[in-house]
């Protein structure tokens, strides 16, 4: 979820650790960030959520978006530098050519770890059996 969080002013005293707003107040620390999502949610952050920074300016608190999980903040930051690369947030890279396509022209495994067009994988086979080849001689 997205949060528009500029409403929230935080009490206590502000400091910087590892590029975050680290908040103090009464004694207590925490990351500015984490509070401000959690007061948005009116509840504590479920313990596998992430707060990501969509501009990607850590110390801007005025947009947040709480990510569910881990996978799903890898999956933002993907799509991010896809976006970024190719103008496309969904499109893919194929690891041997490294250059990004359309995920119809991309052969994509179950497990979404190996992406890769049908030719650059073939031509990659072709060469495989060439060294070979080359090898036994
Ligand atoms: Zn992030
Ligand atoms: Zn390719």
């Amino acid at each position: 979820m997205t949060a528009s969080t500029g409403k929230y002013r935080l009490r206590g005293t502000g400091s910087i650790r590892f590029g975050y707003l680290l908040h103090t107040n009464k004694g207590i620390q925490k990351f500015a960030h984490v509070l401000i999502a959690e007061r948005v949610l009116e509840k504590s952050l479920p313990p596998k959520a992430v707060v990501h920074h969509p501009d990607e300016n850590r110390l801007n608190n005025n947009n947040l978006v709480i990510c569910q999980d881990a996978a799903y903040h890898r999956m933002i930051h993907r799509r991010m530098v896809a976006f970024k690369v190719s103008g496309h947030a969904n499109w893919r890279k194929c690891w041997i050519c490294k250059t990004y396509d359309n995920p119809d022209r991309l052969y994509i495994s179950p497990n979404g770890m190996n992406i890769h067009h049908k030719l650059c994988n073939d031509a990659r086979k072709e060469r495989r059996n060439h060294e070979r080849s080359n090898e036994s001689v």
